[in-house]
């Protein structure tokens, strides 16, 4: 019976396995089975195995080639009747080239979904697929597709919201142009068309091209990409229905407001703003043609192929109505865009010998402080000297002329992303939940996935700590779903190991001799460096194995994805963040409501404990929150949310850096495979018992190769025949109550029998 059955089962050991991998490669080349073949150029090619003598193998490629290679390099292909299953994990071998070629033989036929487990992994199409609208939100809703969707994923967290009364959440992730936010906006769809009926869903979706038009820009990566993490929670009633939702958004690029690289843009919604703004208000802002913008020229791209700016400005206003935010207001935002465009232009003169400046009292000075509210003499003042206290005295310093440059940048960039803020402020209070919260929801998280470059900055050193959070969030999970299907189906699972990544967050968060900490410590000192910082971080952490000190100003962090060196260039000041108090005050003195709202939420952040720079003459400066701390606070408080959560993970895949449809380099999509995790739910389930199939699945395929007539005995029996019959050793099946599980190549070996038998 089924207990002693499955407590005759051995534990399995190591090289038991291994012996057995090689019973079946020898058993692969008698029958010349198909095996997988790395060519020079890294691709993997499928082969028949001709022969084998010693550790040489001969193998026959598709193109009628025979290459004599080392038997060792060759790894075991899936029978036929796999190709291209809807589940990585119905694969036999779940090496690395099977999954590829399983993602692209799909792929060919615009099949982009396919689950890894419980992952979802999804395949940047680059083109239109007929897989959306309507009647696949019904045949989705009334289960009558089953094929791997991002609307199964949306259908499964309804359904267990409101069966579980747990609230959900759906992780994206993947590189920069790898499709999340385009899955994030396809899963909204899909909750909007099923929880619709207020009308607040239309105000939902409508949130997506004003935060798009204002966080997205044209990069080398995509052409529309999201400069911004965001998450947004649903809310739904008891009943069912959207009742309201709230949007919390991450680490804005701001420095892209004041420079950006040759080829890319600076944000969508400046640009829209200039070609689309009717007469009257052009003139309001005396708005000129984009390349009159320095901020804008820098770069030498105004446009994106098939993107009509004119018309995206039409769109989003009629989204600001939507959503509520006055005619007045967005009259007030235009205001401040152009004030950040003008501002870009003014321009300085030496004064002294001493190059102290000030600002050149043309068209741009004047049109900013027309724009903003306030006198031209003090904007002049705020950009060309900075008051301090010393002891008890105030003294002014005037500014040179590269200071002035930052001070005029800093203002830039404060006055954007406070807009921005602003922005998904007014946005949430026009989706807000009544008071009445009854409900549950479902969050949609759309964030920026690891990122490796040929120099990595402080930006990428937020972005992959975030994403070290996540994939511990995401292993965790994975683990323990697979845990629980053991447990349930009664099978002695001795714990697989998997790699945490514990000791990396670690490197990062740990007080006082983390990555984190000794950034703000050295922050706060006024004569702290980059050279410094990186100088300290050697000192007090190359005994740590995830990190390795560099040349220069560089260091390395192991991460789970892999190693990234980063370039300390630039990290305290991007950490600091500042604005000076002059600016502050300037903005609150402003007769416009706006920057004075910018200005008093700058000093209301400045109240919290400070990590600013202690300034030499006294503490001039605004003193804040650094930013790596608010944005770890901010992903302290994602992880809380998200762990009280159901999650579901999607992945996203960029199949080529052209953007291009139909181009699928095994390389590049391996190399992301890897890094979001799913070669490891893959190597988590290859360690334990990946293919599973219930008894009577087993006994009614494999069941006529019995040697006895068994038709009469019940499936386990005839299941547990089969496993004899074939000398399927112990240690590689466990027999569940009502599935048996097999470890990695077991199926494999009987699908080729049943194929040469049949
Ligand atoms: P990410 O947010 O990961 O940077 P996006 O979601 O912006 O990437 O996708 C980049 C581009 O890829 C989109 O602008 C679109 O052209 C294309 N794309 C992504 N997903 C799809 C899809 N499901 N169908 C068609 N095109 C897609
Ligand atoms: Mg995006």
């Amino acid at each position: 019976d089924l207990d002693s059955a499955a407590a005759t089962l051995p534990s399995v050991s190591k090289s038991n396995i291994e012996r057995r991998w090689s019973d079946i490669t020898s058993y692969a080349t008698k029958k010349k089975v198909q095996s997988w073949f790395q060519l020079p150029n890294g691709n993997w090619e499928l082969g028949r195995i001709m022969s084998t003598s010693g550790t040489e193998s001969v193998i026959s490629l598709p193109d009628g080639k025979v290459l004599k290679v080392n038997s060792e390099s060759l790894i075991p292909a899936n029978p036929d009747i796999l190709d291209g299953v809807d589940d990585l994990m119905q694969l036999s071998y779940l090496n690395e080239p099977s999954v590829l070629f399983n993602l692209q033989y799909r792929y060919n036929r615009d099949m982009i979904y396919t689950k890894a487990g419980p992952v979802l992994v999804a395949i940047n199409p680059f083109k239109e697929v007929s897989l959306y609208g309507n009647d696949y939100v019904e045949a989705y809703k009334n289960k009558s597709i089953e094929s791997p969707h991002v609307y199964a994923i949306a259908d499964t967290a309804i359904r267990e919201m409101i069966r579980d009364e747990v609230n959900q959440s759906i992780i994206i992730s993947g590189e920069s142009g790898a499709g999340k936010t385009e899955t994030a906006k396809i899963a909204m769809q899909y909750l909007a068309a099923l929880g619709g009926g207020s009308g607040i869903e239309y105000e939902i979706l409508k949130t997506n091209p004003i935060l798009e038009a204002f966080g997205n820009a044209k990069t080398l990566r995509n052409d529309n990409s999201s400069r911004f993490g965001k998450l947004i929670e649903i809310h739904f009633s008891e009943t069912g229905k959207i009742s309201g939702a709230k949007i919390q958004t991450f680490l804005l690029e701001k420095s892209r407001v004041v420079q950006c690289a040759e080829g890319e843009r600076s944000y969508h919604i400046f640009y829209q703003l200039c070609a689309g703004a009717p007469r009257a208000l052009r003139e309001k802002l005396n708005l000129m043609d984009v390349d009159e913008y320095k901020y804008l020229k820098q770069s030498n791209c105004y446009s994106i192929a098939g993107v009509d700016d004119a018309e995206q400005f039409r769109i989003v206003k009629e989204a600001l109505d939507v959503v509520h935010v006055s005619k007045e207001d967005q009259e007030s935002v235009f205001a401040m865009l152009a004030a950040v465009l003008w501002l870009g232009n003014v321009s300085f003169t030496i004064i002294d010998n001493e190059n102290h400046v000030e600002a050149v009292a043309d068209e741009s000075l004047i049109n900013v402080a027309k724009l903003i509210g306030c006198d031209n003499a003090e904007l002049n003042l705020a950009l060309s000297i900075r008051k301090m206290r010393v002891g008890n005295d105030n003294i002014v310093q005037k500014l040179t002329l590269s200071q002035a440059i930052d001070t005029r940048d800093a203002l830039a960039k404060s006055i954007y992303a406070c807009l921005f803020e602003w922005l998904v402020e007014q946005i949430n209070k026009s989706l807000a939940v009544g008071k009445r919260r009854t409900g549950r929801s479902i969050s949609i998280l759309d964030i920026y996935g690891f990122e490796s470059f040929d120099r990595n900055s402080f930006e990428q050193f937020c972005i992959n700590y975030a994403n070290e959070r996540l994939q511990q969030h995401f292993n965790r999970h994975l683990f323990k779903l697979e845990q629980e299907e053991y447990i349930q189906d009664g099978i002695d699972w001795a714990k697989v190991d998997f790699d945490d990544n514990q000791d990396c967050l670690n490197l990062f968060e740990k007080k006082p001799l983390g990555l984190l900490s000794l950034l703000d410590e050295e922050s706060t000192f006024p004569n702290g460096s980059d050279f410094t910082f990186a100088n300290k971080l050697k000192q007090h952490l190359n005994s740590n194995p995830c990190f390795r000190g560099e040349r220069e100003k560089a260091f390395t962090v192991s991460h789970f994805a892999g190693e990234v060196t980063y370039d300390t260039t630039g990290f305290l000041e991007k950490n600091r963040d500042l604005l000076h108090l002059d600016s502050i005050q300037l903005l609150s003195s402003c007769s416009c409501h706006l920057p004075q709202t910018f200005a008093s939420n700058m000093l209301n952040q400045s109240e919290k404990p400070v990590v600013g720079p202690l300034h030499k003459a006294g503490g001039a400066d605004s003193q804040k929150l650094s930013v790596a701390t608010k944005f770890k606070g901010q992903l302290f408080q994602l992880m809380q949310r998200l762990e009280s959560t159901t999650p579901h993970f999607i992945r996203c895949i960029k199949p080529n850096n052209s953007q291009s449809p139909g181009s699928y380099e095994q390389g590049l999509v391996l190399q992301q495979l890897r890094c979001c995790g799913v070669l490891e739910v893959v190597r988590i389930s290859r360690s334990g018992f990946p293919t599973r199939m219930s008894h009577q699945k087993f006994a009614r395929r494999y069941g006529f190769l019995l040697l006895e007539n068994v038709a009469s005995q019940d499936p386990l029996s005839v299941s547990v025949a089969i496993l004899h019959q074939f000398n399927i050793l112990p240690e590689m099946y466990q027999v569940g109550y009502t599935k048996l599980f097999f470890r990695t190549g077991q199926i494999g070996v009987l699908e080729d029998t049943r194929n040469h038998t049949l």
